[in-house]
């Protein structure tokens, strides 16, 4: 069920299709998208109890649009077998390959509701018009036509479509990249003016820091967009991050939840939608990071755009970058890129160092990024600073600091990582009930 203060932004619609306002799922007609991942759609026994599921909600009046991911481990088993036939495998030829995964489990899905005795249809991207760009392999959605999905729904069916694919204006078929049908679902939710966008996964929901390292992490009730971005983007896997953003943008309330149970999961909401915000929401950590410092740099204009240059042209994303005052006309120059492209970096900044007649170059690949996320760090001050004194408390050495509104992040070393999450989760209360808030303003 919904929770009560989002209601006012939920409607339910009318026979026609025309929304009205109304309190509260179940007294009238809602249409949700609900979305399930490889996991929850794993075995054709899976796929049963999600039709059992799904049916469930729509016999409470609700018209039901399902999206699907392919069956687990199938998208990397395609990505494997086309290994096997090409080095670099054609983009086309691997998107009418990767799509299959999806083709499958939705019709698997649409006979698994007809042998309970209710109708549905399955639908591939082509079918409901998921009109993309030409970039195969990560096309992004351009438009929906969403006529043939409210027909269907109107005949009383519920509508499965094929996630992570659409068609490009050449009638080719795309996909969306790893983990695209979240964004597919968001997409739809978003054509259709849907009331809610649930995503079923193998957890509960999003937590405030990753339980494999902190037992007492909880799950969040509600966040933000904001927040859930910065969280997807460092390091929190639950959510694919452009649908995240495509939510923001239209607007669709989204609700992260478990397939294996019936419990509310995650709400991610507008921030109007939530009187009072967290402290700190939630707490991350990424380790796919590696430094790197280039000491005794000559300090003149056109420095940084020597360095950073040709490492921007090879397409490596530089994170952090701090630049430290010597004396004599003399910089450090550290900065931070992903672990994965740390020899590649390395081996180009080596020769950029000699053409720039700098002293030294060193790196370190066992360094982690820790980050909190909160909406209330936007007019609340000495947030940042607890985050410092916690980790001086634990002897632990911060070695780059980075921060925007809703986060703050520290590069530690990849030791640390299991003690810095555990004392800043207690140390911002977020393993109690009722953490720290602010009002909105
Ligand atoms: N099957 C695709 C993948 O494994 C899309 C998805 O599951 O979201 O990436
Ligand atoms: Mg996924």
């Amino acid at each position: 069920m919904l929770p009560a203060n989002l209601s006012g932004g939920l409607r339910g619609r009318d026979k026609k299709g025309d929304k009205i306002e109304f309190k509260g799922i179940g007294t009238l007609m809602a249409l949700i998208v609900q979305k399930f991942g490889g996991t929850s759609v794993g075995s054709t026994d899976k796929i049963k109890n999600v039709a059992e599921r799904v049916l469930r909600q729509q016999r409470q009046g609700h018209q039901m649009v399902v999206v699907l991911s392919a069956m687990s481990g199938q998208t990397d088993k395609l990505l494997g077998m086309a290994a096997d036939m090409q080095a670099m495998p054609d983009p086309r030829e691997m998107d009418m390959l990767l799509s299959t995964g999806e083709q499958v489990t939705i019709a698997l899905f649409a006979m698994a509701v007809k042998a309970a005795g209710s109708d549905a249809i399955s639908l591939l991207g082509d079918q409901v018009h998921i009109h993309t760009d030409a970039m195969h392999t990560k096309a992004r959605i351009k438009e929906i036509d969403t006529e043939l999905v409210h027909k269907h729904l109107d005949a009383g069916k519920v509508v499965v479509i094929a996630g992570f694919q659409g068609v490009d204006d050449d009638g080719d078929i795309t996909t969306l990249g790893r983990g695209g049908s979240d964004t597919t679902a968001v997409a739809l939710a978003a054509a259709l003016k849907a009331d809610a966008c649930e995503i079923f996964t193998d957890v509960e929901g999003v937590y405030t820091t990753d339980p494999n390292i902190c037992a007492q992490a909880r799950k969040i009730n509600m966040i933000t967009y904001d927040e859930m971005l910065e969280l997807a983007s460092l390091g929190a896997k639950v959510l694919e991050i452009r649908s995240v953003g495509l939510a923001k943008r239209y607007k669709v309330p989204l609700h992260v939840r478990s397939t294996f149970s019936e419990n509310e999961g995650t709400w991610v909401v507008e921030e109007e939608k939530i009187m009072e915000s967290m402290l700190v929401s939630g707490i991350t950590y990424n380790k796919n990071e590696a430094r790197i410092t280039i000491t005794k740099v000559p300090d003149q204009p056109g420095i940084a755009s020597k360095i950073f240059q040709p490492i921007s042209d090879a397409g490596i994303l530089v994170d952090m970058i701090i630049q430290n005052t010597r004396q004599g006309h003399m910089t450090d120059m550290t900065f931070t890129v992903m672990r994965t492209d740390y020899a590649r970096t390395m081996e180009m900044v080596q020769k950029i160092a000699e053409d720039i007649e700098a002293e030294s170059v060193t790196g370190d690949e066992s360094i982690v990024k820790v980050s909190i996320v909160g909406v209330g760090m936007r007019n609340h001050s000495g947030i940042a600073s607890t985050m410092f004194r916690i980790m001086s408390g634990e002897g632990i050495n911060i070695m780059m600091i980075s921060t925007s509104e809703i986060k703050v992040s520290c590069v530690i070393e990849e030791k640390y990582t299991e003690l810095a999450v555990r004392a800043l989760h207690s140390a911002f209360e977020l393993d109690k009930e009722n953490p720290p808030r602010v009002e909105q303003q």
